[in-house]
């Protein structure tokens, strides 16, 4: 193509720069935050390398089509957030793109709230996916687990083998599996051709309709659904009852929903196997082993992939080398965070002085335990650098001490044995990928972060 520079993959391969991946330019944690230039990059340089013009990623992202986005087990609102970033990354912003984010659903009120107060709310916010079906239907489906549940409880009481038991417990997994899905997608099919089924909307404070308007006879409008299911059941959390678990029912309308009414389906679920592409943090440059399972489903008569997704084809575009450690999240000089700390932590008394002050006695007992595993691990000559802990759980649940983040969990209290702090609640969104202001030079991140600061 006259005119058109070499994708910038061929340019950084026609230089001597090989110790990158490519793909990749995270270099410390600063850069982490600007993921989207990379993600997109990638891209864009496959786009090239296919022989398509510079504008391609813009023109496609842009496209024709409205792309009404749906979102269940929202949570803060991460996908409409990374969705915004990587349409501003390609196209200038969300505005320039075809994308509208129509809903969310989620029913915890203290996470709901934060969703409503943040400037990437969707227009409208739901609550319980169960609340998609008809009530009457939805107390069969319950009735129906009740039922299986107890023959469960039943065959555990009965002589027979663990083997045995095993396969019948199978058996009446899979009749529940297949009970309630069947219950769940008679409901959404009944729904269909009506006007559209509406439940209670927590940004208008009525009742919205669950799907926007037009998407029938439009046949330009996609809906995608991204989220996550339920997946406690699955697992060990959920002592692996599966469909055998009150959870089942959220799970079979989710399910029921998607395949009456989205067009494509994407989701992380850690339980499920199957086409599931597998992709850790560390994989793209973050220090943190936390391997997901993501998986992306389409409806055929309305799309079709122009290539399948892999994991190795998502590494090839955004993978990343590892080059920055878990205490290199420890942003905020120690003033900084002391005043952070101390304006968002209860004053805990017990005779602490310094970063302990803020730990609670469960944390700063675990934390003598940590100090004391390494220390016993220098005394056994082992070369451990000092590493980062998550004082929410017992060292026994964390064997190896790394200088990787923990995996990071509600509740989780991240602390740094290099610098003797916990990390800061900014830090800790910093750390999942959201441009928190905690890079105080940069007025760009500050603009992105989508959440009060009070
Ligand atoms: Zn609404």
């Amino acid at each position: 193509m006259a005119g058109c520079g070499p994708a910038s993959k061929i340019r950084r391969l026609d230089t001597e720069v090989f110790s990158r991946v490519p793909g990749a330019g995270v270099d410390n944690v600063k850069n982490l935050v600007d993921w989207p230039a990379y993600a997109t990059g990638g891209l864009q340089d496959a786009a090239l390398a296919a022989g398509h013009p510079p504008s391609h990623l813009a023109e496609h992202f842009a496209g024709r089509k409205t792309i009404y986005v749906s979102s269940s087990c929202s949570g803060m609102g991460t996908f409409e957030h990374c969705m915004k970033r990587l349409a501003a990354a390609c196209a200038g912003a969300v505005e320039n793109t075809g994308v509208k984010f129509w809903s969310a659903s989620e029913c915890d009120k203290a996470v709901r709230d934060m969703l409503l107060q943040s400037s990437g709310c969707p227009e409208h916010v739901f609550g319980d996916l169960t609340e998609r079906v008809d009530s009457k239907v939805l107390a069969r489906m319950k009735h129906a687990v009740g039922c299986l549940q107890q023959r469960a409880h039943e065959l555990a009481a009965t002589k027979q083998t663990p083997a045995q038991k095993k396969v019948e417990l199978g058996k009446l997994n899979v009749r529940c599996m297949q009970k309630l899905l069947e219950l769940a997608m008679e409901a959404v099919a009944a729904d269909r051709g009506g006007a559209s089924r509406c439940c209670y909307c927590y940004v208008h404070d009525q009742l919205c309709p669950l799907l926007p308007p037009g998407l029938d006879e439009d046949a330009d409008s996609l809906l995608p659904k991204a989220g996550g299911n339920t997946c406690v059941s699955f697992s060990p959390q959920g002592k692996q009852a599966k469909w055998l678990h009150d959870s089942a029912v959220v799970a079979a309308v989710w399910l029921a929903w998607c395949a009456g009414h989205c067009d494509m389906v994407m989701q992380e679920c850690s339980y499920f196997r199957g086409h599931a592409n597998s992709v850790s943090p560390k994989d793209l440059g973050i220090p943190m082993n936390r391997p997901r399972n993501f998986s992306c489903t389409d409806r055929l008569r309305r799309l079709s992939m122009v290539t399948s997704l892999t994991s190795s084809l998502f590494l090839q575009l955004c993978g990343s080398e590892l080059r920055c450690n878990g205490h290199d999240f420890f942003i905020f000089a120690e003033d900084a965070a002391h005043e952070y700390l101390q304006a968002t932590t209860e004053k805990l008394l017990h005779g602490e002085v310094g970063f302990r002050n803020y730990l609670s006695e469960g944390c700063l007992r675990r934390l003598a335990e940590y100090e004391t595993f390494y220390s016993k691990q220098l005394a056994e000559g082992k070369v451990v650098e000092l590493p980062v802990v998550d004082l929410s759980q017992n060292v026994s649940v964390r064997a190896t001490l790394s200088t990787m983040l923990p995996s990071l969990l509600t509740g989780s209290c991240v602390w740094s044995m290099k610098h003797n702090r916990p990390l800061t609640t900014l830090e800790l969104f910093f750390a999942m990928g959201w441009p928190a202001p905690v890079v105080l030079d940069n007025d760009n991140f500050h603009a992105e972060f989508p959440f009060l600061q009070t």
